[in-house]
Order: C-alpha cells, then sequence, then structure tokens
C-alpha cells in the first residue's frame, strides 16, 4: 500500500517567517475552484489507477488530504522533516512508547502530566517497558540514570505543574552520547515560542487540544522529528495502530494554527501581568512561571524561548486543600477545567486533578502541593481576571478550613463563598452518587 507523503512539504514559503508559514504552508489555494480555505475531506477510500497500482491517497488511515495539508503546516513550523497528526496528545505519546521493545526503559522527568504518568506506570509496564521519574533539571541525575536498558528520555520542555524549564541542548546531549532517543512534549512551550528540534531533540510531541487547537473544541496530538528513518518507524506505528486525527479535527487545527503565534503573545503578556500581581499577594506563598526572574529556569527560559513564556502559570495559596479548591470553585471568569491554552481561561487544582493520577508518594516528593493553583490564561483582559482571582481568593476567608465542619453541617451563610461552594459541591457528589 502507498500512502500520502506526510513529509511533501510543496511550498515556495520556506523561508518565510513563522506566521507567514501558519497561515500558507499547507494551506495552499485549491486548485479546481480557488477557494482560498482548501475543502476538507472526509473520503475514508480513493479510486485507485489500477489494481494493485496506487495512487497518491488509497485509505485515510494510511493517509488523506486534509491531514497531509495540516502535517506539512506542523513539518514547516517545527523546522522538521516530517510530522504526525494523532487523535489525541496521548495517542502520540503512546506511539512514541511503541519504538520499545520488553526490557526497554523509560526515564523520564519528575515534572509531567499526569496522563503520561499513568502511560508510563500502568500501560508501557505491561508490555515489559519499565519508567523511572527523576528531576529533569538536573542534568547529573540525568546521566547517573542512564542505564544500557533506557532507551528514551521523555520530559515536557516547561515542566508541569512546576513550570521547570529543560536545558534542551544539554539533555539532548547526554542522549547523544548515550544513544538515547530525545523526546518532548512541547504543549506549553508551543512552536511559537520553542522549537525542540532546533536544540537537537529527536521528537517533539504536542497535545494539540490545547494551544494549537486554542479554542477547546477539537482533540488532538501531534510528534514532529528531523530524522527521515525515525518519521518511517513512527509511521509505520500510527498506520498499523489507527490512532489518525480525523479530517473535521485536522481543519480546526489548521484554522487553530494560524492564529497561533498571535494568541501565545498575548496569553503570555497576560500570564505574565498576573504572575507579577500574584507574587505581591498577601494569600499567595510562591508563584511558579519562567517569566519571573526568580524563577530557578529563567534565564534558561529566555534563551530558549526569547521575552514570552507561555500562558500557563502555578501558585501556592497559603491555605488547605478544601481553601485551595474553594478559590478554584469560586472564580467567575476562570472557568474550573482541566487543559489548557485556549482562548477560554481555566482554573484548576493540580493535586485533585490533572495530576490526580500520580501515586500519593509521588504527589508529595515532586512537590504538587495541596496548595497549588494552575491558570491557564486565555484571552480575557488582565484586569477583568486580575479582578475575578482577587474576589474568589477574597472569598474563602483564610480561617475558613477551621470551619468546614460547619460549613457542612449549616445552611449556607449569606454571601459566603465558601459555604456555598462546600454546600454546592457537597449536593452534586450526593446526585453523582
Ligand atoms: N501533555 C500535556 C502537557 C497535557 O496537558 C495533556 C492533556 O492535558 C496531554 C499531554 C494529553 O493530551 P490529550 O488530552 O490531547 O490526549
Amino acid at each position: 500500500m502507498t500512502n500520502k507523503d506526510p513529509m511533501s512539504d510543496s511550498n515556495s514559503h520556506s523561508k518565510a517567517s513563522f506566521r507567514t508559514r501558519a497561515v500558507h504552508v499547507g494551506n495552499e489555494v485549491d486548485a479546481s475552484t480557488g477557494a482560498v480555505v482548501p475543502p476538507v475531506h472526509f473520503a475514508t477510500t480513493f479510486r485507485q489507477p489500477g489494481a494493485g497500482v496506487w495512487g497518491e491517497y488509497d485509505y485515510s488511515r494510511s493517509g488523506n488530504p486534509t491531514r497531509s495539508g495540516l502535517q506539512a503546516t506542523l513539518a514547516s513550523l517545527e523546522g522538521g522533516v516530517g510530522s504526525l497528526a494523532f487523535s489525541t496528545g496521548m495517542a502520540a505519546i503512546h506511539c512514541v512508547t511503541m519504538l520499545l521493545s520488553p526490557g526497554d526503559m523509560i526515564l523520564a522527568g519528575s515534572d509531567i502530566y499526569g496522563g503520561a504518568y499513568r502511560l508510563f506506570h500502568r500501560i508501557c509496564d505491561r508490555a515489559g517497558i519499565g519508567v523511572e521519574l527523576v528531576n529533569f533539571t538536573d542534568l547529573d541525575a540525568i546521566a547517573a540514570a542512564i542505564r544500557p536498558e533506557t532507551k528514551l528520555l521523555w520530559g515536557e520542555t516547561i515542566g508541569n505543574p512546576q513550570m521547570s524549564v529543560l536545558d534542551l541542548p544539554a539533555i539532548a546531549g547526554l542522549a547523544k552520547q548515550s544513544g538515547v532517543l530525545f523526546g518532548v512534549d512541547n504543549t506549553f512551550g508551543t512552536p511559537a515560542l520553542l522549537r525542540p528540534l532546533e536544540h537537537g531533540v529527536d521528537i517533539v510531541m504536542h497535545s494539540a487540544t490545547k494551544y494549537l487547537g486554542g479554542h477547546s473544541d477539537c482533540l488532538g496530538g501531534t510528534l514532529a522529528v528531523s530524522d527521515k528513518a525515525l518519521f518511517d518507524q513512527l509511521y509505520f506505528i500510527q498506520n498499523a495502530t489507527g490512532a489518525v486525527l480525523d479530517p473535521m479535527s485536522c481543519f480546526l487545527l489548521s484554522r487553530g494554527i494560524k492564529t497561533l503565534d498571535v494568541r501565545v503573545r498575548a496569553q503570555s503578556e497576560t500570564a505574565m501581568s498576573l504572575a507579577l500581581w500574584l507574587k505581591e499577594h498577601p494569600r499567595v506563598k510562591r508563584v511558579l512561571y519562567p517569566g519571573l526572574e526568580e524563577h530557578p529556569g529563567h534565564d534558561l527560559a529566555k534563551r530558549l524561548m526569547g521575552q514570552h513564556f507561555g500562558g500557563v502559570l502555578t501558585f501556592e495559596l497559603a491555605g488547605t486543600k478544601e481553601q485551595t479548591a474553594m478559590v478554584c470553585q469560586s472564580t467567575k471568569l476562570f472557568c474550573l477545567a482541566v487543559s489548557l491554552g485556549a482562548v477560554e481561561s481555566l482554573i484548576e487544582q493540580p493535586a485533585t486533578m490533572s495530576h490526580a493520577s500520580y501515586a500519593a508518594a509521588d504527589r508529595a516528593r515532586f512537590g504538587i502541593t495541596d496548595g497549588l493553583i494552575r491558570l491557564s490564561v486565555g484571552l480575557e483582559s488582565f484586569e477583568d481576571l486580575r479582578d475575578d482571582l482577587q474576589a474568589s481568593i477574597n472569598a474563602v476567608p483564610a480561617e475558613c478550613h477551621a470551619r468546614r465542619q460547619s460549613c457542612l453541617r449549616e445552611p449556607p451563610r449569606q454571601g459566603h463563598a465558601c459555604c456555598r461552594a462546600t454546600q454546592e459541591s457537597l449536593l452534586r457528589s450526593s446526585r453523582a452518587r
């Protein structure tokens, strides 16, 4: 069977800027109609020129024109030889792990998405693949942990939820020395701000559900690589296992990517303003944002990313798990939801939501404390977002946790967000049962 070669980047824009390529590469005017937006190809199968003679496309799992357009855009933006679009980010990470064999080991950073942690510990282990977590900001620890069985280093360019920043060139150097693949999840960094392949990384992955799509309305995952043989292996696994991205989602992603650079830079500026405001707040213990000078990864982030540091930030409230939950439940503009990277701002508590899949001991070990709150900053104004946070923090009095039991028993006190939120959540869980 042939397949449409997703590596063909038949464009005349290879020297154009990132923004220009995001709009034009892979989105060429439709030759047959002149449509400036390429048609979406929903066909699952394609007529062939003859029996056993394969055309450019044959079957949509193996290749689809709409997916090829998206993959051409991504390969160009990442600076890779090719890119692959998957049904979700997890499917993309899973594809990478399928390069490994029983007995191999993954050495992963300790500041990774809870779903990746679960995949490594509870799915890959079934195939006899081991995993070890180390602090990927500690190069000596990485070097010491690489063993003969280690076949893949896996990290997040900007870690989650500590917002740690990886020294990509240095880790890539270690990986090369040891003959190990180095893959990164660059979901938080986005190709607009950071292009890991340029720093020697072998595989870059995105949960396209986040910034690439940008509007909380489609799931997707991507991989890009700069080595043709590696691309072929990943394509083989994807085609054999089948977790490709559907045409409608490819269209939504292609549309989202056109505005990626503008969105991410605006979101980064608002995130920076919020980080500066939060760090002066009396109820906030610490703010984790690579844009802040005091962040341990700040200089590295500046070197890798320039002047913008992404739209996600984490802060630690001086308070209990319950108080932290109350703050997350009390915002009006920030929506209480997992995920990130879209035009609307989201808030969540990593300990009970995005990182609930971590074993409790690992949460404690890697600093995922009960007071952590993660914000995904959207495109609303800084002033409105700041006022929303201020109101929700104020609505949960510092001493409120002491009254929690009475909050659960008594009727809500008027205007008291803690009592209201506690009772509402109690009502929801009793309905769920
Ligand atoms: N990587 C990161 C950093 C994420 O935040 C997520 C999802 O939240 C994923 C990977 C998984 O992506 P998906 O939900 O598209 O499978």
